[in-house]
């Protein structure tokens, strides 16, 4: 079996954003090669992330100046992002393509990949189970994120998240609102309180108050009704009621606040506005709004993808891109991911990758296969079900 991973970082996305993160480490690199997979890798693929080419050419990666020739020999691209039309193009029939292919938002693309014949299977697909779990992208990535916007508002806030009591005074805990407390909301609190800050936090599942709570939160109770959550776990879009229901209980909190993050997302769907203008204009001057869902739509009104921008006197940060703030740390959990999934299907005797369709993980994340699209939420996403 081969396998090619691309450098990600020589293209910049349409926000003229580079990526850092790449597909495999040396480490995850050897590991893929002791299981008798060549593994091609182009030329300053890790290196954003902290990984030279010597050292993937140490463990027994090839490294390739030009990936052109060579596409068209692979079994397999193993990508962070959604690799182009032009290098898919180079593929063979029957070849797997495995990242963050970002399908609700990339119908051409993955009609595309269908076309071709080739095997798409995106990670932001994998379901969210314990098997799995070794697996999961979106939580890995999450982890980080919330992390991330906590350091991000920090470096904005013009004072500090800790008490201090000092012969010169003493200084208040600030206070962080956290809006959303699924994996990258609970990371951020967490972060947060570690930092000494007092900690509030909402979210649309109430199973969630428990988690919150543990974490040293506070949870803020709004009875906007029945919400509940898919079978996967996910929440489920609120009535125009009850979004204006929530959006009166949280403007006290919001405005009280030093520090509000946004991490509210509803799965396959643009993420839901949960701050106006007319609430932003109520916090302090100084404040700082994390949204990090700017880049897919933002659930802050006003917000800015790719960029921190002021309103009012509050910072808003839209950067997006919050795990490769931490390319390493990015690299390193996506890379084990990515040799997770391998290691999982890899059939020995045959060496390559057990495409086995009845398998849960692989079909609910093979999402093209034979020349067709083969996930139902997506056929139903696509026709606008
Ligand atoms: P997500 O990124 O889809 O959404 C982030 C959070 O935003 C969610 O908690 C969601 O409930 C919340 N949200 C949506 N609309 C909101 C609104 N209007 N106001 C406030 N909050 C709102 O979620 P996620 O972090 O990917 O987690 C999704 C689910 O998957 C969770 O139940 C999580 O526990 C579960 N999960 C399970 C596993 C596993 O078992 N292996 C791994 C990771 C996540």
């Amino acid at each position: 079996m081969k396998i090619i991973i691309l450098n990600e970082s020589k293209a910049a996305d349409p926000l003229n954003h580079v990526e850092k993160r790449v597909a495999v480490t040396p480490g995850s690199a050897q590991k893929l090669v002791k299981k008798g997979i060549t593994l091609l890798l182009e030329q300053g693929a890790g290196e954003a992330s902290g990984y030279a080419d010597k050292e993937y050419a140490a463990v027994g990666v090839t490294i390739i100046a030009d990936v052109n020739p060579v596409l068209p020999t692979v079994d397999m691209l193993a990508a962070v992002n959604k690799p182009s039309e032009a290098h898919l193009a180079l593929m063979k029939k029957g070849a797997m393509v495995v990242g963050h292919l970002d399908p609700f938002f990339q119908q051409p693309l993955i009609e595309s990949i269908a076309e071709k014949g080739l095997t798409a299977l995106s990670v932001e697909m994998i379901p969210r189970s314990s098997r799995a779990q070794k697996m999961d992208a979106l939580s890995s990535q999450a982890s980080l994120a919330g992390y991330v916007m906590v350091m991000q508002a920090v470096n904005q806030l013009p004072s500090i998240l800790p008490m201090m009591m000092t012969p010169s005074g003493t200084i208040k805990p600030a206070k962080v609102f956290v809006l959303g407390a699924g994996v990258a909301g609970l990371q951020a609190i967490a972060t947060a309180r570690r930092l000494g800050a007092n900690v509030l936090a909402y979210d649309t599942r109430p199973v969630v108050a428990e988690q919150v709570e543990s974490l040293g939160g506070k949870f803020l109770n709004i009875d906007i009704g029945e919400t509940g959550q898919t079978k996967d776990g996910y929440a489920k879009e609120l009535t125009d009621e009850q979004k204006a229901r929530q959006q009166d209980a949280q403007r006290d909190a919001i405005a009280g606040s030093d520090i509000v993050i946004t991490t509210a997302q509803l799965f396959g769907r643009k993420p839901p506005v949960l701050i106006t203008k007319a609430t932003l204009a109520l916090m302090k001057p100084g404040s700082v709004v994390v949204d990090m869902a700017a880049t897919s739509g933002g659930n802050v009104e006003g917000s800015v993808a790719g960029e921190t921008i002021e309103i009012n006197g509050v910072k808003v940060i839209g950067d997006g891109y919050w795990s490769q703030a931490v390319a390493r740390a990015a690299t390193d959990m996506y890379a084990n991911n990515i040799y997770n999934l391998i290691d999982e299907f890899f059939d020995d005797e045959s060496r390559s990758f057990g495409l086995n369709l009845d398998d849960d993980i692989l079909a609910g994340s093979v999402i093209a296969h034979n020349g067709k699209i083969t996930n139902d939420m997506l056929l139903n996403a696509y026709r606008g079900a």
